[in-house]
């Protein structure tokens, strides 16, 4: 997986690409799907969701430049991936879901894997979570109309948010970066993502 999907394309970042290669992505999906998990596509997780391709993983963790010492806030838990690789990368990874069933099962394996930096709550993401803020990075997993200002004041000067903005059906990539007060958001590549469904999202 590391070589053929992600090496060969733009990933470079030896953090990413070690946390890519350490985490045993086949304990985040379903028994059924374990023979195509480090496959190059997304699978389904329940509840109508999906775990990201493993490259779109690694590109949005490598958006975020970290080095070791950040406090991180996910949006969209889902299986749990996207947080156990940041939890490899980071100090501390915060990570919000809105399905129960999908949290549960997260936990369940963060337990398992003794991934303990990771603290988890179920709730409406695009509101991001006030407590323990500010986030040096923010990364959302599920697409929504327009970046939540939620999560922009919760962001950290500077910060580095990423998320997939757009309609239903086809988004771009957004990288937003606060700087010195300021604020700069940059289209990176076309994606589909499932729903950011909430106050600042899509409707239910
Ligand atoms: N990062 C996940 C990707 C899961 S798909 C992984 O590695 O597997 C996106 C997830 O976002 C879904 O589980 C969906 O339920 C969740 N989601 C959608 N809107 C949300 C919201 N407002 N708050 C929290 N989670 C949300």
């Amino acid at each position: 997986m590391v070589q053929e999907q992600l090496l060969s394309r733009d990933i470079f970042d030896k953090r990413t690409i070690k946390a890519m290669s350490e985490v045993p992505r086949h304990l985040f999906v379903d028994d059924a799907m374990r023979g195509r998990a480090y496959g190059d596509h997304p699978l389904p997780i329940g509840a109508g969701q999906t775990i990201s391709q493993p490259y779109i993983v690694a590109y949005m963790t490598q958006a975020l430049h970290l080095q070791g010492d950040e406090k991180v806030l996910e949006i969209g838990t889902g299986s749990g991936y996207q947080a156990a690789i940041l939890s490899r990368m980071c100090d501390k990874v915060y990570t919000v879901e809105r399905v129960d069933s999908l949290l549960a099962e997260a936990r369940r394996i963060f337990d398992k894997l003794r991934y303990y930096n990771i603290r988890s709550k179920l709730d409406d993401g695009t509101l991001g979570w006030a407590e323990y803020s500010p986030y040096d990075a923010i990364i959302v997993t599920a697409g929504g109309p327009t970046i939540p200002q939620p999560l922009i004041d919760q962001l950290a000067d500077p910060g580095r948010l990423i998320i997939p903005v757009g309609d239903q059906h086809v988004q771009v990539l957004q990288l937003l970066e606060k700087k010195e007060g300021k604020v700069e958001v940059t289209n990176l590549a076309g994606v589909r993502f499932v729903d950011l469904v909430g106050e600042y999202g899509w409707d239910k």
